[in-house]
């Protein structure tokens, strides 16, 4: 296999995948090495016993066909590539505390009737927040989504769509929470405001940057939320078919050990037995913490990083319940994602919030006949796992296993009598298959930040290396680490003159 390479990227998250696509589709040499057999990290997939699993991801934005911010639809389509997805009709149903049981239906009107009926008195104030965020999401549905580090864009757009900018700019050190109090008073539903954050951006609505809130809230009701069918982990796979259908190449079982660094300057890699690579960029799919505490020698630990690492900490984990269950445990109108929290104040505490979906609803063909996916996952920190003994550590995964069945038959009544098949992953699982600091899910303000100002873009401290994923702008979620892969490859690309 050739030595040298236009560029380079460590890792084949979405985030990697669409860097390494959008470069190979303007013409550079791409190689992609994976430390797993498989691409697509957390939106990866795991099959057995005639299940397919996916290992995250599974609400799944940026599948539509309109407008800018389809970004997932337009990178396959970048390499010729189609796959075929299931529109879901439900976001989410939430079953809150004190009976608050709200579904978040595609259709954006029927959802706010259902929060006013719920609400009557913050009628005004529902929709007044919820439209804030369509102000948000309408500006950036209305321009390329490239790189902010990347002057001549910057100007391009800005002179095309001054409004959309100045609608942007406005909203950039902002955060949903600082909206929400302004349309609303009533507490319990400021409350469901934090949870409809948390639960993908794992922080209260004070804390989650409104940019972000802004294209949640919208999108789900304008793209919609769209099932990849065959499972998430197709999208990876198409992605990695196109990369190597235009010359480029993806080696697995390919585990970079160290960023190979010369006058200052990233020029390589070395990988696990100790073969080099070298190209002209060098892309880091790996988080933050990995890129720099473990690629990269941590003396030098640049300044910009040490201070990141001062405003962003790991978020937790997750405990993971990969389950088949028997089809008759799962009403045939059930929704595919649910939340499921009996307590306000365990939002974000250690297993308080659980996450349910059941992919099976709108794809049958991942289980065998008569069976359902069930993966449940809720918030688990690294410390509550790290250095148990191996019969303790699995005696503390049968008793959380047990634990979440047990709060689970409350929605789904029979669910342990149904079970067929049961995969307890923990934050240590995470750390293993997906190669993320502590299993982290990424990156969490350590204190209020302004909004999205602070997340860093893709260029490093380091020349001719780049950063890109959900450690990088604007954070996790497949879609967004999809825009975070547009803007490192245009930002590369704009470098590399191509
Ligand atoms: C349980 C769970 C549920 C989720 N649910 C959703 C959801 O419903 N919707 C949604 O949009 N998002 C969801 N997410 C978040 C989403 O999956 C992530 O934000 C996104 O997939 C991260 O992509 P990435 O490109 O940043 O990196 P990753 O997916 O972390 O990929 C990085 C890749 O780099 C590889 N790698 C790392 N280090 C090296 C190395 N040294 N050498 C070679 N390869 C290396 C890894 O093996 C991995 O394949 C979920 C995440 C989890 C964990």
């Amino acid at each position: 296999m050739d030595q040298h390479w236009d560029v380079i990227v460590i890792g084949s998250g979405i985030g990697g995948l669409v860097t390494a696509t959008q470069l190979a589709a303007k013409g550079a040499k791409v190689l992609v090495l994976e430390s797993y057999i498989i691409p697509g990290g957390s939106s990866g997939y795991f099959a057995t016993e005639g299940y397919r699993f996916d290992v995250g991801a599974s609400m799944i934005f940026g599948f539509g066909k309109e407008g800018t911010t389809n970004l997932l639809t337009r990178a396959l389509k970048a390499v010729n590539v189609e796959l075929e997805t299931i529109p879901d009709p439900v976001q989410i149903h939430y079953h809150l505390p004190n009976e608050l049981d709200i579904k978040v239906q595609r259709d954006y009107d029927s959802f706010i009737e259902q929060l006013t009926q719920r609400f009557p008195a913050e009628q005004q104030g529902i929709k007044r927040f919820y439209d804030e965020c369509w102000k948000v999401f309408n500006c950036l549905n209305s321009i390329d989504l490239l790189s902010l580090e990347e002057y001549r864009y910057l100007m391009r757009v800005f002179f095309q769509r001054p409004l959309s900018c100045l609608g942007l700019l406005k909203y950039l050190p902002v955060n949903a929470g600082d909206i929400a109090r302004r349309h609303i008073k009533d507490p319990e539903l400021l409350k469901f405001i934090d949870i409809e954050c948390y639960c993908w951006s794992v922080a209260k609505a004070d804390w989650t940057p409104m940019i972000n809130a802004g294209m949640v809230f919208s999108d789900r009701h304008y793209g919609g939320i769209n099932y990849p069918k065959g499972g998430v982990g197709k999208i990876a796979e198409k992605l990695a078919e196109g990369l190597e259908k235009l010359g480029s190449q993806i080696c697995y079982k390919s585990k970079v050990s160290q960023i190979l660094i010369e006058n200052g300057k990233a020029i390589g890699v070395e990988i696990i037995g100790g073969q080099q690579y070298y190209a002209k960029k060098i892309v880091s799919n790996a988080t933050r913490w990995d890129t720099f505490g473990k690629l990269l020698p941590q003396e030098n630990l640049p300044a910009k990083e040490r201070k990141w690492q001062k405003r962003y900490q790991l978020s937790p984990s997750f405990l993971n319940l990969h389950l088949g269950v028997r089809s008759s445990v799962i009403p045939a109108d059930c929704e595919c994602h649910h939340i499921l929290l009996e307590d306000w104040s365990k939002m974000e505490q250690e297993q308080g919030t659980i996450f349910v979906s059941i992919p099976t609803l709108l794809d049958p063909s991942l289980a065998p006949e008569g069976f359902h996916i069930v993966h449940t996952f809720t918030p688990s920190w690294m410390d509550n796992w790290q250095d148990l003994p191996p019969k303790e550590y699995e005696e503390k995964k049968e008793d959380a296993a047990n634990n979440l069945i047990e709060r689970l038959e409350k929605i789904f009544p029979g669910l342990e009598q149904g079970l067929d098949y049961q995969q307890v992953g923990t934050p240590r699982t995470h750390r293993r298959f997906l190669g993320r600091q502590s299993g982290t899910y990424g990156p969490v303000a350590h204190y209020k930040l302004p909004g999205l100002l602070t997340m860093p873009f893709n260029r490093t401290s380091i020349e001719n290396l780049y950063c890109v994923g959900d450690s990088t702008f604007p954070g996790q979620g497949l879609n967004a680490v999809a825009f975070s892969g547009f803007a490192c490859s245009h930002r590369i690309a704009v470098d590399l003159g191509l």
